[in-house]
């Protein structure tokens, strides 16, 4: 995802990340914050109520478009302390490998 991407390719390993990204629910999200410890309390004003951006059903992760390389990109989910507006953001390809890790973890 951090290299040019090929998305209109069905069958590229990109295309099937951004599937999967795509069909994360905010449960599923927010299960994998809280075991990557990304809920932890905020490093600004100390208080631990996040927000993801998007609607609480359908978090969308964000583009950060490459200033080199055309049509390269990364995405991040940002999650908003709601007390005092701090964002972290947490890359979606370590989203995808902690969901990895987990489904391997359940077998
Ligand atoms: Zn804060």
């Amino acid at each position: 995802m951090a290299e040019a991407t090929d998305a209109g390719d069905p069958e590229s390993e990109d295309s099937q990340e951004l599937k999967t990204l795509r069909a994360l629910t905010g449960e599923e999200l927010k299960q994998v914050f809280k075991r990557s410890k990304h809920f932890r309390p905020c490093n600004i004003c100390d208080a631990a109520d996040w927000s993801v951006l998007g609607s609480s059903g359908a978090p969308s992760a964000i583009k950060l478009e490459a200033f080199e390389g055309e049509g390269a990109f990364g995405l991040a989910y940002a999650l908003t302390c709601t007390n005092c507006g701090h964002i972290r953001l947490v890359n979606a390809k370590a989203v995808l490998a902690n969901l990895r890790k987990d489904q391997r973890d359940e077998q």
